[in-house]
């Protein structure tokens, strides 16, 4: 309704005037005087509130809004501006609360003087409360939830975006979503953008992935991104929900590296030095380098354990294996594996150097003794060793088989010393 109609509605018979009301759903309308006393209440079709006829409207406001002069000044707003639009919480005659719509209007004559004030309001309580929910779970959600329109420029900032951006939504909202992005997302977002709609061709929306935001601070940080898209007035939003998943790319991380170490030593595992040794042999293949392939085995470790206790065999373990971690060249990989038993990969090393830094090893172990509840325990180690000659396509079994016959040599040509392997007869060197 508007004040012109309003007008007309005042001046014309109380019969029209319900006609016009009949028409009307859902919706009371009050008439009040200037002073703001109500002088009619329909309550939908036909129905009159005789009752609350006299009764001031401040009656149907809470008391800290009556405390507050709101409502002469909602009336006196309605004056200055015509009509105004509010909403605000309204009491029922039992005193129980509802969320009103309402629509304000001051009526005036025809020579301009006020007449009075009609209201038209509507009971959206249930409206309100869905609202109110659906604030408090962006309010109060552990996800970002940002929503941008088809230009992508943010609309909304809500939910922990603040906290996982270190934005404020004054800050972001207006501005486009790519400056929450790294490059190379941030300079092909908007081409990104447009091809989806006019394709509709999607690679987000409505499937969920792992991205990298950019926050404040410059940082990145690793999130998990849903998209949803939705139609208002015409025009397309989406929405992205937006998880920080820190936490879980740090556990992951820590159970690849967990899967991949000896939990007594921190050297590869098995699984992982027979892998690595797999990818050198097919560098050395590519590159025509050399790999050297070394077995070290504790002599008679057995007795350390019977003679110390299990525990300080295991101090034994450590011990030796920190010194082979710290004789070796930076990428030489040292792995665990068996019991006392360590495989080294040396890239790019020639027979030459592979005697010589395995007589190294077995000579700074030799020397290498712990202090084990005040009992010094020292030991020696046996080692074997093969060198894969990349002109010669070595397999890996072949070379851990010659490495290892190597070793058994070194073993029963009496410990503590060092056996090299011939794997090709017509090859330089051979066994020592
Ligand atoms: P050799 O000189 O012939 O190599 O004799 P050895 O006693 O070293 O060899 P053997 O294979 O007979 O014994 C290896 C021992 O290593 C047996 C096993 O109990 C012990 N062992 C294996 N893994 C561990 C471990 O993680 N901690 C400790 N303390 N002992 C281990
Ligand atoms: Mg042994
Ligand atoms: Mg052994």
């Amino acid at each position: 309704m508007d004040s012109n109609r309003q007008e007309k509605s005042v001046a014309e018979s109380d019969e029209k005037f319900r006609l016009l009301l009949d028409g009307v759903k859902d919706y009371d309308i009050l008439l009040l005087d200037t002073s703001g006393i109500i002088t009619s209440w329909e309550r939908g079709p036909g129905q009159k509130a005789n009752e609350l006829i006299g009764q001031h409207i401040s009656r149907f406001y809470p008391p800290e809004d009556v405390g507050s002069d709101k409502p002469q000044r909602e009336l006196a707003e309605a004056l200055a501006q015509g009509r105004i639009e509010h909403e605000g919480w309204r009491l029922r005659k039992d005193g129980t609360m509802y969320w009103a719509e309402l629509v304000t209007t001051a009526l005036k004559d025809e020579a301009g003087n006020l007449r009075g004030f009609s209201i038209v309001q509507r009971d959206v309580t249930e409206r309100k409360r869905s609202e109110t929910a659906l604030q408090s779970v962006v309010d109060h959600s552990t996800d970002a939830l940002i929503t941008v329109d088809q230009h992508g420029v943010i609309q909304s900032f809500g939910g922990a975006a603040q906290k996982i951006f270190g934005y404020t939504a004054v800050e972001v909202v207006g501005q486009k979503i790519n400056m929450l992005m790294p490059e190379p997302w941030r300079s092909e977002h908007d081409a990104y953008m447009g091809n989806y709609l006019r394709t509709g061709h999607a690679k987000i929306i409505g499937i969920g992935r792992e991205v990298s935001g950019q926050c404040k601070d410059g940082s990145l940080i690793p999130l998990d991104l849903t998209v949803t898209e939705f139609a208002l007035d015409g025009s397309r939003f989406f929405t992205g929900i937006l998880r920080d998943i820190t936490e879980r790319k740090a556990a992951q991380e820590q159970l690849r590296v967990q899967a991949t170490r000896d939990f007594l030593t921190g050297l590869w595992n098995r699984v992982a030095i027979m892998d690595l040794l797999e990818k050198e042999l097919s560098r050395s293949r590519r590159e025509g380098t050399p790999v050297g392939l070394v077995f070290v085995d504790l002599d008679h470790f057995k007795q350390i354990n019977d003679t110390y206790g299990h525990l300080a065999g295991d101090a034994v373990l450590r011990a030796a294996s920190d010194k082979m971690r710290a004789i070796m060249r930076p990428y030489d990989l040292v792995g665990r594996y068996g019991g006392e038993e360590f495989l080294i990969v040396l890239p790019g090393c020639d027979e030459a150097n592979l005697r010589e830094l395995c007589e190294r090893l077995r000579g700074i172990l030799a020397d290498t003794s712990i202090e084990y509840e005040k009992k010094t325990i020292s030991w020696t180690v046996s080692i074997g060793a093969a060198m894969a000659n990349p002109a010669k396509e070595t397999e890996v079994e072949l070379l851990l088989g010659a490495a290892d016959l190597a070793l058994y040599r070194a073993k029963s040509g009496g410990r503590n010393r060092v056996e090299l392997a011939t794997i090709h007869p017509d090859d330089q060197g051979g066994s020592s």
